[in-house]
């Protein structure tokens, strides 16, 4: 009936960087010659340049959840006592992952939607002197909350426990001060603000997260630390590295690079900004109002209809494909994703679909409300010193 183009709007896997794609092309290349040495140590460099941070930033071959794995299995002892944050999906994984390997895990549990104080983590430190790391999450994607991850760093840091961050959708979408703050182990994935496809983690180590590998005594063999940091100084990976990712990831940093990171940063924010003024002028309540995520916008769906209504129309209609609720809040909310390759052109469209798909489905509001407010927002900060839209 009418062109639907597939769009892949969901917190991760992210739109993809068509440079980033293109390249991929080029993946007839042997991983132990100098042409890919030189693409994969000009990798580990602009790695460690968008991170910022002064630390190695190692890339292994496996999703995010693998580089979370990796920074359990090679840092800590069995029965080491951790103290993990969760306030949603991801924190849930820190609390799984650390008991699996035998860790002596204090759970900080808040509700969905609301995020752990910092507070509460210098006062677990307080309270657990014997504590060897402290676990978060910098944006919690399943419910489009973010953590004060610098004023846990000042907590942490006054201990000798070590402070591990996963910041898959923290990284490019919220400031993270690598060496300024002090965060020993800083974790992204490939699939959502680097802008390529999955496949990739990422990790950054301090020197003080590097002597804990000393005293570890769990079980690890393709994800170990120190072999691969040797391998990075000869610029090269222990095992065969993902060939095709990695050639996608060099174009995508040159792109984040030129850009700037604090760009890509201001980016979400102010799409995030946008997603969030458009919700509520469309009388849509957020469902984490307090520490809201520049990553993705959690919206709760109106009183009465599955949110899953929501996400099939966007794919039927227009071919949009946006996150549903995990876990238990499936069917209660949907969510926006702003992180990595989007841009005004894409929130245009989503938020215009989103009132569409709404008064199919007996939400009324009226058509444009919810445009207006992210073309309000958008003019703000594009054309401060002119008045427009009267
Ligand atoms: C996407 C994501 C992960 C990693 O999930 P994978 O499927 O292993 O890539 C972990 N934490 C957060 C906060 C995420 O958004």
């Amino acid at each position: 009936m009418h062109i639907k183009k597939q769009r892949l709007l969901t917190p991760g896997p992210t739109p993809l960087l068509p440079k980033a794609l293109h390249a991929m092309m080029a993946s007839d290349v042997h991983h132990r010659t100098q042409d890919f040495q030189k693409i994969y140590r000009q990798v580990l460099g602009d790695l460690k340049e968008v991170f910022g941070t002064k630390n190695d930033v190692l890339p292994l071959v496996s999703s995010g959840s693998g580089a979370m794995e990796a920074s359990i299995s090679n840092l800590f002892r069995r029965g080491d006592k951790v103290i993990v944050c969760t306030a949603g999906k991801f924190g849930e994984r820190w609390v799984a992952m650390t008991k699996a390997f035998g860790l002596n895990a204090v759970v900080l549990e808040e509700p969905y939607g609301s995020a752990v104080p910092a507070q509460r983590v210098a006062d677990a430190l307080a309270a657990n002197p014997d504590a060897r790391g402290v676990f978060v999450q910098a944006s919690e994607t399943s419910t489009g909350s973010s953590h004060d991850v610098k004023g846990m760093a000042e907590a942490v840091g006054k201990t000798d426990a070590i402070f591990i961050i996963d910041a898959i959708t923290g990284l490019g979408t919220m400031p993270l001060d690598i060496d300024g703050w002090g965060l020993d182990v800083v974790i992204g994935g490939s699939q959502k603000a680097f802008m390529i496809p999955p496949g990739l983690g990422f990790l950054s180590i301090s020197a003080k997260a590097m002597e804990f590998t000393k005293t570890c005594d769990l079980p690890h063999f393709y994800f170990d630390l120190k072999k691969e940091l040797k391998s990075a100084q000869n610029g090269e990976s222990s095992w065969t590295p993902a060939v095709s990712l990695i050639i996608s990831l060099g174009e995508a940093l040159k792109y984040i690079k030129e850009l700037g990171m604090n760009k890509l940063i201001d980016n979400a924010q102010l799409l995030a900004k946008a997603t969030r003024a458009a919700a509520t002028e469309m009388g849509l309540e957020l469902f984490s109002p307090g520490s809201p995520a520049a990553s993705v916008t959690a919206v709760k769906s109106p009183q009465g209809m599955d949110s899953g209504v929501i996400v099939k129309g966007f794919r039927n209609e227009f071919g949009m494909i946006i996150a549903n609720g995990q876990g238990s809040m499936k069917g209660q909310i949907f969510r926006i994703a702003h992180l990595g390759y989007f841009d005004f052109a894409d929130l245009f469209s989503v938020v215009g679909a989103l009132e569409l798909v709404l008064n199919a489905n007996g939400y009324a509001v009226p058509y444009g409300k919810g445009v207006a407010a992210v073309q309000n927002v958008y003019a703000e900060a594009a054309f401060p010193k002119v008045t427009v839209g009267a």
